[in-house]
């Protein structure tokens, strides 16, 4: 394996975060090299989770380089890793690794670890030709994945994956959840899993035909178009009580207003969108006691979750919708991102 490896590379450079930041494709950015336990990783594909646009915006300290669904080969190992990761065809994820040590980390959460250092956050992101990754929290890629399918599972995926992991102890069997915002990047993913792989009875919620058409393909039960109809009450008239658990994929604060309204007494409400770091969730401590409600928040999943939906896909259980744009659309799409014009999830090529 003598690939020779670049100093310099095209990467898209964030500049200037906060209202008016921008990104420009920078064609002469430094490629890192590989310290102990991590890899160099040439990128295929990566895709671009509407999270971005935190970064973009200056909401939080992130890398000049974001990104975190990126699919590449192993092409370079740093000290500790073993020769056999060379060629493998991997996924580099939002965990980019854990201290391995703390309560979470021992009993296979590292998503929630005490210490965790994130991809585009503490390491440069994936949205370049060569990034370096932790080769302990690598994703190994099945066969019969392609890179562009499995981009948006390494996140938007794995997000919902965890999400309704949580449900477990709320919601029989065949019980009722929504998905608030069923028709973007990660709702359409979470029908597929809730119904396909959980057979929960799902109620998506989202608005526009398209959006309507793509949540019923994915197996949603019922769809209730928020601009249209009276979203509480259509619940009300589908599950009697209200739904057992609601997962708000949707980070628009209405979204989070309306979640208790749909589930019934004892029900869950799981935290997935991200809204502005300032919103807080909009409902009195008194009516949390009253109606026995539960708050979740979840971040990304598990590494086992990773694994099982990645062997999802093989199977073509799960199949996410993707739309590939070209590496140089990457601005406009983190300005349509800005705009939340952005329908389901945008994978870009990565120039080779
Ligand atoms: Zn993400
Ligand atoms: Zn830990």
């Amino acid at each position: 394996m003598t690939t020779p490896i670049p100093t310099l590379q095209t990467a898209a450079v964030i500049q200037e975060p906060g209202p008016n930041g921008t990104v420009r494709i920078d064609n002469a950015y430094p490629v890192e090299t590989p310290g102990k336990n991590q890899v160099l990783v040439k990128l295929a594909y990566s895709g671009v989770c509407g999270s971005e646009v935190r970064a973009l915006l200056g909401w939080s300290n992130y890398k000049p380089v974001v990104g975190h669904e990126g699919v590449g080969i192993v092409v370079k190992i740093g000290e500790n890793v073993s020769e056999s990761v060379l060629g493998q065809r991997v996924g580099v994820k939002w965990l980019h690794s854990a201290c391995g040590q703390c309560s979470e980390c021992q009993r296979g959460s590292s998503n929630h670890c005490m210490k965790p250092a994130y991809t585009g956050v503490h390491a440069q992101g994936t949205l370049q030709q060569y990034v370096v990754a932790d080769s302990r929290y690598l994703t190994a890629i099945p066969d019969g994945v392609a890179d562009e399918v499995a981009s948006p599972l390494l996140c938007g995926g794995l997000t919902m994956m965890g999400g309704i992991a949580k449900l477990d102890a709320h919601i029989p069997k065949d019980g009722w959840v929504v998905v608030s915002g069923s028709g973007g990047g990660l709702g359409h993913v979470g029908v597929q899993i809730a119904s396909r792989l959980r057979k929960f009875r799902v109620i998506a919620v989202d608005t526009g035909s398209s959006k309507r058409e793509l949540s019923l393909q994915c197996g949603a039960h019922e769809f209730i178009d928020f601009a249209t109809e009276d979203v509480e009450q259509r619940v009300r008239e589908i599950t009697g009580e209200g739904a057992h658990a609601c997962l708000i994929v949707s980070g628009s604060e209405a979204a989070f207003e309306l979640a208790p309204k749909l589930v019934r007494n004892n029900g869950l409400l799981a935290i997935i969108g991200l809204p502005a770091a300032t919103f807080n969730f909009p409902l009195a401590a008194s009516v949390f006691a009253a109606r026995a409600l539960t708050v979740t928040g979840v971040m990304v999943g598990t590494e086992r979750q990773m694994e099982e939906l990645l062997q999802h896909a093989a199977a073509g259980v799960i199949h996410p919708t993707v739309k590939v744009e070209e590496f140089s659309a990457i601005p406009e799409i983190f300005e349509k991102l800005k705009h939340g014009q952005v329908t389901g999830r945008i994978v870009v090529r990565i120039p080779q």
